[in-house]
Order: structure tokens, then sequence, then C-alpha cells
């Protein structure tokens, strides 16, 4: 009876100690550096710097050559 109990508390120490593991793998995974979302440079027309595209007008202009062309 004895042998059984401790077949059985080792059991629950090892699953314990696997859930401790998975949890630190997942906690690993996740305190690292998050993946920056894809940002599309392009070139401004005008000035030529390389600019994200949300900041460049529809015709491919920075803020600074549109005000410079109208
Ligand atoms: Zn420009």
């Amino acid at each position: 009876m004895s042998l059984l109990i401790r077949v059985f508390f080792l059991a629950a120490v090892g699953w314990l100690l696997y859930r401790a593991y998975i949890r630190w793998q997942t906690g690993n995974s996740r305190s690292g550096t998050p993946p920056e979302p894809l940002q599309t440079v392009a070139r401004c027309a005008g000035c030529g710097a390389y600019l994200p595209v949300q900041t460049l007008s529809p015709i491919g202009r920075c803020g600074a050559c549109e005000q410079n062309k109208p």
C-alpha cells in the first residue's frame, strides 16, 4: 500500500513539475520582444526621404513637400 502511495506522490510531483515547465516555457516566449508590425517604407517623390507609406500623400510626397508645392 505504501508503495502505491509513493508512486502516486511521484506522479503528482512529476505532473506539477511538467506544468511549471510548460508555464515557464510559455512565459519565456511571451516575455520576448513582440514582433513589430510590417511597415512599408516608400521614398518621397519630392525630397527623396524614406518615410512610412501612411505618412505620404496619395501621389507619394511627404507633408513638407506637399506644403512647398501645392
Ligand atoms: Zn518630401
